[in-house]
């Protein structure tokens, strides 16, 4: 059981803009003008979606949380 997902932080500093994220969740996540994913709508997708995004990312940038604060991935 997935708790649901409160906040949806992506850490600039560990992206490099492979925008696997991107193609999973385009409502979700964007690449902004210096190629780091931001998250444009982060209830535009289920939660299983984001999870999958989230877990896409190679350099496990995309930080979930539920709605308690918990982080729930990675
Ligand atoms: S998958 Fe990760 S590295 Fe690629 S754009 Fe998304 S957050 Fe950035």
């Amino acid at each position: 059981m997935i708790n649901k997902i409160g906040k949806i932080v992506v850490d600039r500093d560990l992206c490099i803009g492979a925008a696997s994220c991107i193609a999973i969740a385009p409502e979700v996540f964007q690449l902004d003008e210096e190629n780091k994913a931001i998250v444009v709508n982060p209830k535009r997708a289920d939660d299983e979606t984001i999870l999958l995004a989230a877990k896409s990312c190679p350099t496990k940038a995309i930080i979930v949380f539920d709605e308690e604060g918990n982080q729930l991935y990675p």
